[in-house]
């Protein structure tokens, strides 16, 4: 498979086009940033980090029935993947509050949320990813109610794998972000990424924070934390 021009530069990846036109490269970068893009930094090794993490999470769903993007891993930070065009749709599943569910309802991080949430933004970054519900989805041509019920059961399950793994290695998951995309034939997979960006895991002890919020809220230590979960997951 040949690399070939370069299709969008996003936050945290680029993504190429190759000889096959059904399949793109996607090229993870240690940029970083937060609130919208106005906090910018560099997490050194973190694109490997996600690269391989995702990858690895992603081959576990889909021995659990689950279909991903995943084609095949290039390099450290390089992955081919089937070329979809993703659903508008930011799907956040919180297990217990924190972030923006916390300052909204007033409720404390770390606590137990009696079910899991499913909840949809709106993915514009102009909008700043407004939450929204699915009788927004539907009214906005986001997504068809066939898709967004296929999102949801593919979502529960995606959390109760993740629950799961994170648990054995050690870590509570806390909240995640996942995207989905459509092949050319109307199909929903899972694409983007699963990774300490895109989840918030805590120590199943301390409760000691190991992802993103080390940077979004200054508290030190980042690319240690993204190398502990890292290792804790035995990908190192
Ligand atoms: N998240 C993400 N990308 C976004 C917004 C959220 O990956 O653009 C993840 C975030 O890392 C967390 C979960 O989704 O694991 C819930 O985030 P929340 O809505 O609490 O927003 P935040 O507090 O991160 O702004």
């Amino acid at each position: 498979m040949k690399k070939m021009e370069q299709l969008y530069e996003g936050k945290a990846k680029k993504v190429f086009a190759t000889d096959d036109p059904a399949i793109v490269i996607v090229d993870y970068k240690d940029d970083a940033t937060a609130f919208n893009g106005v906090k910018k930094g560099t997490i050194v090794g973190k694109g490997a980090i996600n690269n391989r993490m995702t990858n690895h999470v992603f081959r576990l769903f889909e021995e659990q029935g689950i279909p991903t993007h995943l084609v095949e891993e290039l390099s450290d930070r390089e992955t081919a993947v089937k070329k979809v065009e993703i659903v508008p749709l930011e799907v956040i599943v919180r297990n217990v509050a924190a972030g923006s569910f916390s300052k909204r309802m007033g409720v404390e991080e770390g606590r137990a949320l009696l079910c899991p949430i499913i909840e949809f933004s709106y993915k514009n970054d102009d909008l700043g990813d407004p939450f929204i519900n699915d009788d927004y989805a539907l009214a906005l041509g986001l997504a068809t109610a066939e898709e967004i019920d296929t999102i949801k059961n593919y979502t529960r399950k995606i959390n109760e794998i993740m629950k799961e793994y994170f648990r054995n290695a050690g870590m509570k998951l806390i909240d995640f972000k996942i995207e989905f995309g459509r092949l050319p034939d109307g199909t929903i997979i899972l694409a983007d990424e699963v990774s300490p960006d895109t989840c918030r895991l805590w120590d199943v002890n301390t409760n000691e924070k190991l992802d993103k919020d080390r940077f979004r809220r200054d508290l030190g230590n980042v690319e240690e934390a993204y190398n502990e979960v890292f290792r804790r997951l035995g990908l190192d």
